[in-house]
Order: C-alpha cells, then structure tokens, then sequence
C-alpha cells in the first residue's frame, strides 16, 4: 500500500479539498462518542455515487479499508477501529451524498442518498403531507438516514411501526469492487424501488449491518400520511416494577406511535423521583386519537398517576431539536447501552439492570456516577436502555456533532478512573443483556454479534461478506467479522 499514491488518486477523484489529511481533522475523525482508535490516513467526502464508487475502487484495489460515517452520532466504535486490531483506512464521511432523489406521493415511496439527514427528508415530504413511517431517531438534525439504516434506529413512530429498518424498502450499496448493488424491486430490470420483497429479500441483510457488507449510497423509504389528530399523555409510577406492566401493554395494544418510560436508578437509601411514563398517540382524526388515548388510559390502570403531557408535547412540538446535546442536561458525559428484548423478558432485563448497579454500587457512590433506565416500545418489542452520567472528558464531537456546546461541566480529578469504570459497567450491562439474548441496534464493534449468533447462521453471513468484500477492507471488525 503507497499511502501517498491512494491520496493522489482520491484527491484527483473528488478534489483536494475533499480529502483531509491534516492531523487535526484525522484525530477527530478517530472517536466516536464512547471510543477513540487510531487516526485514519485521511478523511473523505464524496459528493455523488459515482465519486463514492470510483473512491472506494480506488481505496480497495490499493488494499486500503474504509470506515464509513454518516453523522458520527453512535458510541459503539461503529466506524473507529480497535487499535489492536487496525488496518491502514480512510474515513468516508458521507454528508455530502444529501440529495433527496425521489419524493411519489403516489407510491408512498421517498429515496434519499445516504448522507441525507432525517430532518431534510421530513422537511421534504411534509410538503406533500407525509412522512416515513419511523421518522427518525431524536438526532435526526444531524444523523443520517444512512447511518441509521447501517445501525438501525428507532423513535419517532417506533411503537406502532418499530425501527428505521422496519420503513426500507431498497437499498443501492456499493461493494468493495466499486459497484452498486440494488436491492428490492428497484433491482428489477425495468421496474423502480417500491416494493422490498420482491424475490428473497436482499435489503435485510444490508440493514444493522454496521457498514460490514458495503456502503450505502441511496435509500427508499415507505411513506405513510401525517395524521392529523395527536394526543399525548404522561403518567408517574411508584416504581419500575409497576411501570413495566404498564408499558408492556401500551406495546401489546398498537394504539401508541411512541411510547417511553424513564427513571433513575433506584439504588441506596437516597429518595429518587419516581419514573414516568410518556404515550403519543395519533389518529387519522383528532377522534381517533382522542379514543386511542383513552384506551391506554384504561390499560394503565390505576397504577400510573396522569401527570401534565409537558414531556410529549414538548418533543412532538420539536422533534429534531429538543436534544442539542451529547452531554446531559447538566453538561455531564452520558453513554447509553441497550437491548432490543421480547415483552416476556423485560422483567428480566429489569432486574439485569438492578443487579449489575448492585455490584457496582459503592464505586458509583464513590466516583459519582449516576444512572437512569428507560424503556421504549418498538413495535412488537422493548428496548431497555441503561444510561450511565459522569464527570469525564468531553470530546470535540461532544462540542461539534451536535449544536455548539457551550460549558461541559469541570472533569473533576477522578476523570480517568470514571471514565475507565463507566467503561466496565457498560461491558457489564452488555453481557448482561446477551445473557438475556437481546438484539441490538448500533452492534458496531461493542456488541458481541459474531459470537452471539448460531454457527450456521454466522457462517453464512460470513460467507455474504467475503462475496462482497473478499479482502474485508469495508469497515472491518464490525459485527465481529
Ligand atoms: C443525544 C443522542 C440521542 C440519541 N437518540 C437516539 C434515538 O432517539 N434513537 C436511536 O435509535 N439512536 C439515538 N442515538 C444514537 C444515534 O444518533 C443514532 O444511532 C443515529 O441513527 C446514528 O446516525 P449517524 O448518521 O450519526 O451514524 P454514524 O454514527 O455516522 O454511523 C453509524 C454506523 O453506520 C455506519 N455507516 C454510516 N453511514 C453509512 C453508510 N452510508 N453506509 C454504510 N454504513 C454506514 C458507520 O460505520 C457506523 O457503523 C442518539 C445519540 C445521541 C448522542
């Protein structure tokens, strides 16, 4: 591999100046929100398929890997490499690749090119009145409907219509030769992307693939028509053990479009607030929503306490930019860690959750470090989310990748030991939960995939990506492989 000769080919492909090779931009470039690895031999972004094509051949053929990065906003090492592992690689930065190619509102189809945040391509199809059916995670100013897709996602939507890969109906993805792959019926000769099981169903396997089987260049998206009734509820409980019940139901009935429960830790004898629950519920009239509201009211029971919907009508009146921050609301650092369970065993991951915070108990006293658990309806499923709070060191995605960050709070002396056992009690909420056998989105190089998944099924996916990227330059190590 001469580096200096791939540079020359990529600047001449895309432009100098879309090529960055200083050390600064490498260095941020090498961290995610949670990891940092080696710095990349340079940073790329290119502005169309062709371009994207013709790099990656360029990269490929010189036995140079890619990392491919949309908004940067995942913490599970998804496009950073383990320095133990690594491989001479460029960072793709694809928020170039932003146009939003096709809105038909008669097929209720929209495709976007990969870069595309989930706000434009909202922005783009309110104008004739709809949406995607998961509309986009709470960072959907700045991630990516290609990142996403590559992690999988869920929020806006999720509980009636569960994640972003759930909306997919096809895929171009471009293969470490530099060639475009279709998928769905867009991949009929003489026909266009509006159907995904058209023959088997080559677009799944494309998804929550953390970028191991090629990078996307385009996307088509179901549409659905923007409801017009909304009505939104908030309930407190007095623990999680009679929340749980409750959110299970809200799941099991179909009636909510979101659905969230969050509260902190209840851990030692200090009093903390009681969780809460939040329901939006939709209707194709404002009767409609009233009486699906209704009817979660009914299931709650007694057990939850209504409370004014601030919450809800706060995130639904600004979707894309109620969260302006990586820090929490007190300028800390926070990482989240989750698992997708089966309603039958969110009891399970509850107590998971309690047990790993028991064990870790006296050095989060000690340290500092805080801790909440929410629950999200994803359609037919939970996801259980543990987020962990400290004093740690904020990073310059932590000041950049979101709206400017004015004051993270001070590190404190302890910084590195927090960090280092926030980083512990993760890996022990991780096994926790594949204990549990959860699914996850964002797999990146965190969660444990290759070792997870069943002999046979692993082997063909192995064999999957060496069809499409023999000498597994594209985003190597994610999902283990
Ligand atoms: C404050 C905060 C709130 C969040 N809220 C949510 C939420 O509500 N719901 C949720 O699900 N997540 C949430 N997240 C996580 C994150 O925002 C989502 O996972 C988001 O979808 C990531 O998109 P991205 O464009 O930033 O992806 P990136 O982080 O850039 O990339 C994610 C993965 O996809 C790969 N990739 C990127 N682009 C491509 C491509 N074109 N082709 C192939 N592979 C590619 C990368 O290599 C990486 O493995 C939150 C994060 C933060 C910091």
């Amino acid at each position: 591999m001469e580096a200096e000769k791939v540079i020359a080919d990529l600047e001449s492909i895309l432009g100098s100046e879309h090529v960055h090779t200083d050390g600064k931009t490498r260095e941020q470039f090498a961290e995610d929100l949670f990891f940092s690895g080696p710095s990349p031999l340079a940073v790329i972004a290119p502005a169309s398929r062709e371009e994207t094509c013709d790099a990656i051949r360029a990269c490929t053929k010189a036995g140079v890997a890619l990392l491919p990065r949309g908004g940067g906003l995942s913490y599970t090492a998804g496009y950073v490499q383990s320095k133990k592992n690594a491989v001479p690689a460029i960072v793709l930065d694809t928020r170039r690749l932003d146009r939003i190619l096709d809105v038909n509102p008669d097929n209720m189809t929209v495709t976007v090119e990969s870069g595309c945040t989930w706000e434009t391509m909202m922005a783009a199809t309110a104008e004739h009145g709809m949406r995607a059916t998961m509309f986009g995670p709470t960072t959907g100013r700045y991630s990516t409907v290609g990142g996403s897709l590559s992690n999988n996602c869920m929020f806006f939507g999720s509980a009636k219509n569960g994640t972003a890969a759930d909306s997919v109906l096809g895929l171009e993805v471009v293969s470490a030769n530099g060639a475009i792959i279709a998928t769905g019926s867009g991949a009929t000769k003489n026909s266009i992307p509006f159907f995904r099981n058209n023959g088997p169903d080559l677009t799944g396997p494309f998804l929550n693939d953390a970028g191991a089987l090629g990078v996307k260049v385009s996307a088509t998206l179901r549409l659905e028509k923007i409801p017009k009734g909304q009505a939104s509820a908030s309930f407190t409980f007095a623990s999680f053990e009679t929340l749980i019940p409750a959110i299970r139901a809200v799941g099991q009935s179909g009636l909510a479009s979101e659905c969230l429960g969050v509260g902190p830790a209840p851990l030692g004898d200090e009093p903390v607030s009681n969780p809460t629950m939040h329901v939006v519920c939709e209707g194709w009239t404002q009767d409609i929503a009233d009486a699906h509201l209704a009817a979660i009211v009914e299931l709650v029971g007694s057990e939850g306490s209504a409370v004014d919907p601030v919450a809800p009508d706060f995130i639904r009146g600004n979707p894309f930019s109620f969260v302006q921050s990586p820090l929490d609301a007190k300028g800390r650092k926070q990482i989240w860690t989750h698992g997708v369970f089966p309603l039958s065993r969110v009891t399970d991951a509850y107590d998971g959750f309690m047990t790993v915070l028991n064990d870790h108990f006296a050095d989060m006293i000690a340290l500092g470090i805080d801790a909440s658990l929410s629950f999200a309806c994803a359609g037919h499923a939970m996801m259980v989310e543990p987020v962990l709070y400290w004093h740690g060191k904020a990073s310059a995605l932590h000041h950049n990748g979101m709206a400017h960050v004015e004051d993270p709070a001070p590190e404190g002396a302890d910084a590195e030991r927090r960090d280092q056992r926030v980083r512990v009690i993760r890996e022990a909420f991780a096994t926790m939960m594949d204990d549990l056998g959860a699914a996850h989105m964002q797999y990146g190089r965190f969660y444990s995939y290759a070792s997870a998944t069943k002999s046979e099924t692993i082997s063909l996916v192995r064999d999957l990506k060496r069809s499409v990227d023999p000498n597994n330059l594209i985003n190597p190590g994610v999902l283990g492989l």
